[in-house]
């Protein structure tokens, strides 16, 4: 979602007569779009904030420094206070103002603006995209869910849809200008909802996988609790909506769930899965777990250990938990000791990264329609391209016969856990 709203900013800047240069030394301004959902990345940010104020502010007071996006709406003023380093601080939904907050940072006053919309979707902000086969497309912004430890509804605002029209637009531009590959973002895409036609999401992805087959849709992220079998059928209709499902499970323990207000039962979260498997061949499916939340005990970890287990899991993002100020978990105690924590994570990561590399060990001899992307970055003679599981496929490619955006077919030969490598048949 940040790389789609650093496209639109980048709009925005170039609308009002901004280049983007290619390195912070030949920058007049820089801008560090930022993730508040934990607190590495926000750390990371205060890290390179101190480094740019160090190797450039200092050097020359004119340049500017300006913090975008969530921890913006976080912070707010106490940014500019922080080692008087930043002089802009421009929230998720302000980015329209930017220029005239840049003119008045040149101007050399302190600039902020975090106000929150109920209504601001860009919708007619065309985002500079970079060159490629693969483009983001927010469909929607914030969120109205307030799982009990996440920041998101707070630094995002409500949830809010872009009208499906100017979504049909954008998306069509995009396969007439060469892109392949569309992601629809969201932070819960199943409550998309058109104010116009009353549009709910599987009728927006069957649209937007009409304009042409050779355009691969994608989406995230789906919520458990509003997953329809409206969707499920979509993805299993259209060959070109991509077998490939993230669904958050976040934990494998009820009585956790409940504290997280996620608002399902593994109970639930099974049944889906099992529908989902059993109307959709060879679908891949992915999730997100959070290890150590407040009161998690022993056996709620046993739990999730279980449900990896029997979901089987083709990747999964796993974090340990980590509060956040505002959210209704901070008042929790946070009495899972660190090392605990630590240890539970990494018994689920090891655990996760033996399924996924025991089912890309299972591809082997198996065929797949590969979308080529670009030269891998270990070595420009093999390429890389994904399935529509979203698996990274290594091929070679020695005389570049196949093009980003060509449509190939690989056997694949072998796996690790993250990748598989193959040849073109
Ligand atoms: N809207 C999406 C994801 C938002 S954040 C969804 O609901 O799926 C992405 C992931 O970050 C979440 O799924 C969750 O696993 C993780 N996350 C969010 N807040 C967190 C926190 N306070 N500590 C650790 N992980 C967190
Ligand atoms: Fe955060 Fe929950 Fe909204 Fe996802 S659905 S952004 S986890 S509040």
């Amino acid at each position: 979602m940040n790389f789609n709203d650093t496209e639109i900013v980048a709009s925005i800047m170039k609308n009002s007569g901004w280049e983007l240069v290619q390195s912070p030394e030949e920058a007049t301004a820089v801008l560090l779009n930022t993730c508040s959902v934990r607190e590495n990345a926000e750390s990371r940010v205060i890290r390179r904030l101190k480094q740019y104020n160090n190797k450039f502010k200092k050097l020359n007071k004119r340049y500017i420094i300006g913090i975008i996006g969530c921890m913006a709406e976080r912070f707010n003023e106490h940014l500019v206070e922080l080692d008087n380093a930043v002089n802009v601080v421009i929230g998720p939904d302000e980015y329209r103002r930017m220029p005239q907050l840049l003119d008045q940072a040149l101007n050399g006053y302190k600039a902020v603006a975090v106000e929150l919309s109920t209504i601001e979707t860009y919708d007619d902000i065309v985002p500079l995209r970079t060159e490629g086969i693969s483009a983001w497309l927010s469909i929607m912004r914030g969120c109205n869910n307030f799982c009990s430890y996440c920041v998101v509804p707070y630094t995002r605002g409500r949830e809010r849809s872009r009208p499906m029209k100017s979504l049909m637009e954008e998306a069509r531009s995009l396969f007439e200008k060469g892109f392949r590959e569309i992601t629809l973002l969201g932070q819960n895409v199943n409550s998309y909802k058109d104010e116009e036609t009353n549009a709910t999401f599987d009728i927006l992805i069957s649209r937007i996988a009409e304009i042409n087959p050779l355009l691969r849709v994608r989406f995230t992220t789906s919520h458990p609790r509003d997953m329809s079998d409206k969707l499920i059928d979509a993805i299993a209709t259209y060959s070109n909506i991509c077998k490939h499902i993230h669904l958050p499970v976040q934990s494998g323990s009820d009585r956790i769930l409940k504290e997280m207000n996620r608002r399902y039962t593994v109970e639930h979260y099974l049944k889906i899965i099992d529908k989902i498997k059993s109307k959709i061949s060879n679908v891949a499916l992915t999730t997100d777990i959070i290890a150590g939340f407040p009161t998690e005990t022993e056996d709620d970890h046993l739990q999730t250990i279980e449900l990896l287990e029997k979901v089987r899991f083709a990747g999964a993002f796993m974090f340990k938990y980590s509060p956040r100020e505002g959210t209704l978990a901070y008042n929790f105690p946070d009495d899972v000791p660190e090392q605990v924590k630590i240890r539970r994570l990494n018994e689920i990561i090891d655990l996760q990264n033996k399924i996924s590399r025991q089912l890309n060990q299972g591809e082997k001899g198996k065929t797949h329609e590969v979308l080529v992307e670009s030269p891998s970055k270990k070595n420009p003679a093999d390429w890389m391209g994904r399935t529509s599981t979203n698996k990274v496929v290594i091929f070679p490619n020695n005389e570049q016969k196949y093009k980003p955006g060509d449509y190939i077919t690989v056997l694949i030969k072998k796996s690790t856990s993250a990748t598989l490598f193959g040849e073109v048949i």
